[in-house]
């Protein structure tokens, strides 16, 4: 069911000018894709409301752009020449390969939805007496599956946790785990696969040099980290904010913009004084999750998840996640990084990477609290939650795009009644007066119930018609995207009704809030 949506979103997206497969002529590239027209739009604006809520609410926050390319020490310093790896393995009949840890977890994943099929069964059983609680505690099958479950994830822990590759083969044999292609269980050794692409600087096959496009934007951040403090002026505790693609040679990559090769990260890190991190952490969790919900996508649908397992330079790490068609999927981490990165960047460069506390006159390496989080994932998550399939009064039914109109990639839609009588003259009046504020659309083809149709399955949140009345007295019915309710109004009015609603004032003011009662002391 919920992957039936899935495809369709899929679909939806290709259909509507929002992301298409990339080189799909021919055949594609994996998990590469372009954005279209729309998606572009909305893009863009994910971006706007993630910079403004960063760096323009923030007085402390500033914003820097640092390139693909780095000195090649910089992924040794930061760990991942070494160390960004995933555990890959191959069927030998299928001749697919996968992440070892992610069939694992699917395995474990399987144990709760037998779980759920015993709670389903006995609710129906028992009908109205039904107590889920003590059925959890004491079914004989239900206890059989949770024990299982416990011991796998405990085995799977330890065995990720030492780095432990044979282990995670014996675990994939001794749980039966076939490849889902093959059906078999003729499988290949586990072995590590680096993530990072590289590639060669300079012309001659002497003088040239591999170095590796990022798989991530904050190392850009980090080894710039004392030009933009001294340039700026800045005093700790402060951020520095940046979006750029980021690149990575994913195994699996699979679910749509999910898991990409080539994306998009907007990452902020924030260089506060050793021994203050913990606060700013539980601050800059509870901000970022504000931000996600100020959208107005159902507070229900966000949840963090705490990493029971940090990587070696975190001290916490959570993540915010979103309920997608295909369940709960992180989309954005905030980790406590230590002073790992600057002072592994200080030992491999042999350049000091402290600052001088004017407070305490004290110099030190600083701590850093990192906000990370995916553009396309995030695009995703707003879609998935958007998408709408409703069936109307009269038999009717239309696919509707909930977006949050602050990312809606057209704003309002002019609509001439009919093309004739002066009215499409006027309707571009319209799109002209408006056009250097929001994005807007003008369509005068097919019936008016068609271009309705049409604007909601790209999230128009409003629509505007020009009729015959509006030639006599400047006023035009302004339909509402969600509640299909049309009013009229003064054409002059139009602009101070969307503003509002389009530019995220609203969304702000919540985030203004929370800032201020959560200001760290
Ligand atoms: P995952 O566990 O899903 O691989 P991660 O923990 O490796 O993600 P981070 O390194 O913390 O991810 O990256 C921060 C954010 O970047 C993620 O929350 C996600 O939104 C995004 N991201 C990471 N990898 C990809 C990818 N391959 N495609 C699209 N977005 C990604």
């Amino acid at each position: 069911m919920a992957e039936d949506v899935f495809k369709k979103l899929v679909a939806h997206c290709k259909e509507y000018g929002f992301v298409f497969p990339s080189s799909e002529i021919y055949d594609g590239l994996g998990a590469v894709y372009d954005y279209g027209q729309n998606g572009v739009e909305m893009k863009n604006n994910i971006k706007k409301y993630w910079w403004d809520a960063m760096v323009k609410l923030n007085d402390n926050v500033v914003g820097l752009d640092s390139s693909i390319f780095m000195h090649p020490t910089i992924w040794k310093a930061s760990g991942h020449v070494d160390a960004f790896n995933d555990p890959l393995i191959d069927n030998r009949d299928s001749k697919k390969r996968y992440r070892a840890d992610v069939l694992i977890e699917e395995q474990i994943a399987k144990y709760d939805e037998k779980i759920e099929k015993e709670v389903a069964k006995a609710r129906k059983r028992f009908g109205d007496s039904f107590d889920e609680a003590k059925f959890m505690e004491t079914s004989e099958h239900v206890k059989a599956h949770a024990a299982k479950r416990d011991a796998l994830h405990e085995r799977y822990k330890k065995a990720m946790n030492d780095n432990n590759l044979e282990e995670l083969k014996q675990i994939i044999i001794d749980e039966e785990i076939v490849c889902p292609i093959s059906g078999t269980k003729n499988w290949t050794d586990v072995r590590q696969f680096n993530l990072m692409f590289s590639t060669e600087m300079g012309s001659t096959a002497d003088g040239s040099m591999k170095i590796y496009l990022r798989p991530e934007t904050a190392q850009g951040i980090f080894v710039n980290f004392l030009n933009v403090q001294k340039t700026g002026r800045m005093k700790i505790p402060f951020g520095i904010a940046q979006i750029g693609k980021a690149f990575r040679n994913e195994i699996v990559a699979r679910q749509f913009i999910f898991r990409m090769r080539e994306f998009e990260q907007m990452e902020m890190q924030f260089f506060v004084r050793p021994g203050e991190e913990m606060k700013w952490f539980a601050y800059w969790k509870n901000f970022r999750l504000n931000w996600h919900k100020a959208l107005g996508m159902g507070d229900e649908n966000y949840q963090y998840h705490d990493h029971e397992k940090l990587a070696h330079y975190a001290n916490a790490a959570t993540d915010i996640e979103f309920r997608m068609p295909f369940g709960f999927k992180e989309v954005e981490g905030i980790h406590s990084r230590t002073n790992f990165d600057l002072s592994q960047h200080q030992q491999y460069s042999g350049k000091k990477m402290q600052y001088f506390d004017p407070e305490t006159n004290e110099s030190y390496v600083p701590y850093v609290i990192e906000t990370s989080i995916g553009v396309d994932r995030m695009f995703l998550s707003i879609m998935a939650g958007a998408y709408t399939e409703e069936q109307l009064e009269g038999g009717d039914s239309r696919v509707v795009l909930k977006l949050p109109p602050v990312l809606a990639p057209v704003k309002m839609a002019v609509l001439p009644l009919v093309k004739k009588d002066g009215m499409p003259e006027k309707a571009h009046q319209i799109v002209d007066s408006m056009k250097l504020e929001m994005n807007v659309a003008y369509d005068e083809k097919d019936s008016i119930g068609k271009r309705y149709r049409r604007q909601d399955a790209i999230g128009t949140p409003y629509c505007v018609t020009v009729d015959g009345q509006t030639l006599e007295d400047d006023t035009v019915t302004l339909r509402d995207r969600d509640t299909m309710e049309q009013k009229r109004v003064k054409i002059s009015e139009l602009h101070d009704i969307l503003y509002r609603k389009v530019s995220g004032h609203e969304l702000f003011e919540r985030l203004i809030k929370v800032q201020r009662e959560t200001a760290v002391k």
